[in-house]
C-alpha cells in the first residue's frame, strides 16, 4: 500500500507542502502521495483520520494549529507548552501533535544572531508569534510583542506587549532584532507593511519576516535601505517540511 501524506487547513488556496512533498517523493524514488485537504471545520479530522487508513502523517496550517489539539491522542512536550501543532504523526490509528516551526525557525535564525540580538521586538500575536517567543525564550532573547491588541499573554507568563502607537524610535533603536510576524506584506497584498519607525533601524539591526512570498516584503525592502541584515522566511518553511518527514519517518 502506498503511503499518505497530507496537510489540513482552510482556505489551503497558495499551500507549498504539496508541490514540496510530492517533488520529494518523484526524486527519491519514494512510494507515497502527498494531498491538500482543505476541511471546513476541525470536527472533520476524526473521520478524515478514520477514512484514511494509509495516512501516516498531517502538517497543519491555518486555522487549525490551535484547535486541532483536542482531537489528537497525544502531543509532544513543546507542541503542548507553546499550544500550537504544525505537524501530525499516525501510527497503529493513533495521532501525536508536534511543532516542527519551532526548529524551522530556530535554525534559520541562529546563525544570524551576534551578541547585540540580546532583545526582540515582535510584531503581531497570533500563532507564529507563538513559536518565534518559545524560541527566543529558549536562547535567552528579551522580547516585547507590539500587537493591535495589548492585553494577550504567552505560556501564562506576562511578556511586555506594546501597540504600534507606543512604538517609539528609542524603543527601535534597543531592539535589535525585529520580526514581523503578521500577514502584512503577504502575496498578493505586497505594498502593506507593519507600522514602526523605520527611520532608526540601522547596521545592527536585523530584521527577519516569517513572510516567504514575495521573497523580499515591503518590510524587508525597507530595512535593507538602511542596511540591516534581513531574512525572509523561506528557509524556516524548508527546515519545518524536513522536520516534519523526520518525525513521520523516523
Ligand atoms: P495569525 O494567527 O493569523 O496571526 C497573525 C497576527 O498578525 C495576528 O494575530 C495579528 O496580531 C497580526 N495581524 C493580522 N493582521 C494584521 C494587520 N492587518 N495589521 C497588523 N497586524 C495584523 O497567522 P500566523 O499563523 O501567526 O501566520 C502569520 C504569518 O506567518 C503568515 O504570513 C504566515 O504565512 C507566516 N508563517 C510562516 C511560516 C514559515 O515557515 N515561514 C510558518 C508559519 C507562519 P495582533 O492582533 O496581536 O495585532
Amino acid at each position: 500500500m502506498q503511503d499518505e501524506y497530507g496537510i489540513i487547513g482552510f482556505p489551503l488556496k497558495t499551500t507549498f507542502s504539496p508541490t514540496y512533498f510530492n517533488n520529494k517523493f518523484a526524486t527519491e524514488n519514494i512510494d507515497a502521495i502527498y494531498k491538500a485537504n482543505p476541511i471546513i471545520n476541525i470536527e472533520e479530522f476524526p473521520q478524515l483520520i478514520k477514512n484514511n487508513p494509509n495516512l501516516k502523517g498531517l502538517s497543519v496550517t491555518i486555522p487549525y494549529k490551535e484547535t486541532v489539539i483536542k482531537y489528537l491522542d497525544t502531543i509532544g512536550a513543546n507542541a503542548a507548552k507553546i499550544g500550537a501543532v504544525n505537524c501530525i504523526k499516525i501510527k497503529n490509528g493513533k495521532t501525536t501533535g508536534y511543532n516542527t516551526d519551532v526548529i524551522g525557525f530556530e535554525l534559520s535564525l541562529k546563525p544570524l544572531l551576534k551578541a547585540q540580538h540580546n532583545k526582540a521586538l515582535v510584531l503581531g500575536n497570533g500563532g507564529a508569534a507563538k513559536a518565534v517567543k518559545f524560541v527566543l525564550n529558549k536562547l535567552g532573547i528579551a522580547i516585547t510583542t507590539v500587537s493591535r491588541n495589548k492585553n494577550k499573554t504567552f505560556q501564562n507568563k506576562e511578556i511586555e506587549t506594546i501597540n504600534y502607537e507606543e512604538l517609539t524610535e528609542n524603543i527601535i533603536n534597543e531592539h535589535l532584532l525585529i520580526i514581523n510576524t503578521t500577514p502584512l506584506g503577504m502575496y498578493p497584498d505586497v505594498d502593506s507593511f507593519p507600522a514602526i519607525p523605520y527611520n532608526v533601524i540601522g547596521n545592527n539591526h536585523l530584521l527577519y519576516d516569517l513572510i516567504y512570498k514575495p521573497e523580499i516584503t515591503t518590510f524587508l525592502a525597507k530595512g535593507k535601505q538602511c542596511n540591516a541584515i534581513i531574512k525572509n522566511g523561506y528557509e524556516m518553511l524548508l527546515l519545518q517540511a524536513d522536520a516534519a518527514w523526520k518525525i513521520w519517518t523516523q
